[in-house]
């Protein structure tokens, strides 16, 4: 109903915009390596740098979600408890590394204990409309840690656990999509099995951890739930479009998830020092816009980003910029990121992705 004075020219009212909120916490810049490495705290300043700028410009305010440390049932639905008893033995020590890439400091249980239970409250802000995107920017990552060990600079399964809640709070089926330049190892290894998690990965091959081949599809009573895309060094914006239209979305679509969780990497950025792919910002923007039309479209909006990689402080900057407003605004991401030379390398694997997953996903047909 028209109000006295309205001008019919005026925006869209406001309750178009949906809630959001992000999630993050000092004690997350308390796990610090011994020397250079590149996954560094100032990683966390620019990233939250972003999403700041992404909803001042919008005028949103972050709802309040509080963080919370995971309960040791929550972390044990995807970790096996002994090897958290032993991890949770050895980042009592002053600092030293789990691998030969993966490093702890005395502030280090805290933080991954905290990133893992805030992933959970993440989820119970999904679950309970409270809001309807929500970006849980936490370090150290997650996504190559499995279910009994900790690798690639990350100690506990953020994302996995995340999943896991939701599955456990009534959720039926939830997407994780995992666009860091390295394969999630880890979730995969997790949910290989699980009907109920459809996890699908974009990234640089070959490349660290040396999986996440086509053939790797899932097992069990969970073919076809395991989704790789790997997709060859230089692949640009228009090539991760050609996986998205082609594989990717028609797959989520037929796979109606009922919540959509993003393994939010930002090393396949052009300027990222250990991917060598083409991305830009504006490529996440319209990754997250196709996303968020998912949830749209089957799961009440309800979209999680859990943040991994990404080691460019500026793009990391630039790209939780433009995830955020992708998400909140897909509209604003319509325009395809166009083919170039280097876009038709994805080509191979994205047909080679096809033919595997045919007979799961009528979809592909
Ligand atoms: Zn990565």
């Amino acid at each position: 109903m028209t109000k006295p004075g309205q001008d019919w020219a005026d925006p869209p009212p406001s309750v178009a915009t949906p809630a959001v909120a992000v999630l993050s916490d000092p004690r997350f810049l308390a796990h610090e390596p011994p020397g250079f490495h590149p996954e560094r705290p100032r990683r966390l300043d620019a990233a939250t740098a972003g999403a700041a700028t992404a909803l001042a410009s919008r005028g949103i305010v972050s709802a309040p979600v509080t963080l919370r440390e995971a309960s040791a049932a929550e972390l044990a639905r995807v970790h096996d408890p002994a090897w958290l008893e032993k991890l949770t033995r050895a980042l009592g020590g002053v600092a030293g590394y789990l691998d030969a890439d993966t490093y702890f400091n005395a502030a280090t249980r805290e933080a991954a204990w905290l990133a893992a239970g805030s992933a959970c409250a993440m989820v119970e802000a999904l679950r309970a409309g409270e809001v309807s995107i929500a970006a849980l920017l936490a370090r150290p990552p997650g996504h190559h840690a499995t279910r009994t060990k900790a690798m690639g600079f990350c100690i506990l399964n953020t994302v996995a656990v995340a999943a896991a809640h939701a599955l456990s709070l009534g959720f039926r089926r939830v997407a994780v999509i995992d666009w860091d330049v390295h394969h999630g190892n880890g979730t995969q290894d997790i949910f290989y099995h699980h009907p109920g998690v459809l996890f699908v990965s974009l990234h640089e091959s070959p490349a660290y951890p040396n999986s996440g081949y086509a053939q790797e599809t899932g097992g069990g009573d969970a073919h076809g739930m395991t989704v790789n895309l790997p997709l060859p060094s230089g692949t640009d914006g228009g090539g991760y479009a050609t996986a998205f239209e082609r594989v990717v979305l028609p797959i989520l679509t037929e796979a109606a998830p009922d919540l959509v969780l993003i393994s939010a990497g930002y090393d396949a950025h052009v300027r990222d020092p250990l991917g060598t792919m083409l991305l830009q910002r504006r490529d996440y923007r319209w990754m997250a816009a196709r996303l968020r039309e998912v949830a749209l479209a089957s799961a009440g909006g309800r979209v999680g980003v859990v943040l991994e990689g990404g080691y460019d402080l500026g793009a990391l900057e630039e790209c939780v910029e433009d995830t955020l407003h992708g998400l909140i605004d897909p509209a604003s991401a319509r325009e395809r990121p166009p083919l170039t030379p280097q876009s038709a390398s994805a080509d191979s694997a994205v047909r080679a992705v096809e033919r595997l997953h045919q007979g799961w996903w009528r979809s592909l047909r």
